[in-house]
């Protein structure tokens, strides 16, 4: 029997909507999701850690890897270099567990090209004075660099509409109940039940 694949999950959202915040609350609830760990330039706030929130490189690093291939998607967000590692993300998959990307637009684009069977959920913030305080509050980026990310998010919302959800992220607590009925919902879908149950399906339609 041919291995089973898990799902490529694909979160986006404008700075300071709360998407890392939903989404390491959903890999609480639900364990068996890995969260694929991107490539940056950035460089690491107060408190991150080299390959637990990203794995920080050079530009001339980057630039190298871009090259080599290793990238599934990369991208320019907010003057820095993200992508995600493809091998990581097909071990996984290869060995039947759910990855979870948080990517932005621009990487989401190049995922649904790549695996079109993708789950994308985008996450709006409940209003544009709630974006701003969420960032401002968040306390992790200097001032201009607060605004470059403010001014950045009309052109990630604009487009929300590419991916299969949108989830407003208002009460944190329904909003996370939101994103993990989506997670659910998905692994019962028949195609990847019929595989998954071959054993009892098999039993019940027995003679
Ligand atoms: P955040 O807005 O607090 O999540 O700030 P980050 O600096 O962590 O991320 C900045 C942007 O880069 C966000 O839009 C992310 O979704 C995006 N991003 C992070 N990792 C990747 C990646 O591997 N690939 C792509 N394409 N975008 C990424
Ligand atoms: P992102 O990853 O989208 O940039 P974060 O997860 O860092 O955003 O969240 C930005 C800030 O907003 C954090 O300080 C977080 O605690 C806060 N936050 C997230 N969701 C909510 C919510 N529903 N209500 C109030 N504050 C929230
Ligand atoms: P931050 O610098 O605040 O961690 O992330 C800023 C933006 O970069 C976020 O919107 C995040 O989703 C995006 N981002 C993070 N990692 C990747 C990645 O690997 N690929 C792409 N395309 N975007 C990423």
């Amino acid at each position: 029997m041919q291995a089973e694949a898990g799902t490529l999950f694909v979160v986006a959202a404008p700075s300071g909507a709360g998407k890392s915040t939903l989404v390491n609350a959903l890999l609480e609830r639900e364990p068996a999701i890995s969260l694929s760990v991107s490539h940056t330039t950035r460089l690491p706030r107060p408190g991150e850690q080299y390959g637990r929130h990203y794995y920080f490189v050079e530009r001339a690093e980057f630039e190298r890897e871009v090259a080599d291939g290793i990238f599934l998607e990369h991208a320019e967000v907010h003057g820095n270099l993200y992508g995600t590692s493809r091998r990581t993300v097909q071990e996984l998959l290869g060995q039947g567990r759910d990855v979870l990307l948080e990517i932005d637009w621009q990487g989401a684009r190049q995922i649904r090209a790549a695996k079109p069977d993708c789950v994308s959920v985008f996450i709006l913030p409940p209003s544009r004075a709630e974006l701003e305080r969420r960032l401002r509050g968040r306390g992790s980026d200097a001032p201009e660099v607060i605004e470059r990310r403010l001014h950045n998010s009309r052109e990630e919302i604009a487009h929300a509409h590419e991916f299969d959800y949108i989830i407003v992220n208002d009460r944190f607590e329904d909003a996370l109940a939101d994103l993990q009925a989506i997670v659910r919902a998905v692994r019962q879908r028949s195609a990847l039940q019929w595989r998954r149950h071959e054993t009892l399906i098999a039993e019940l339609l027995a003679p």
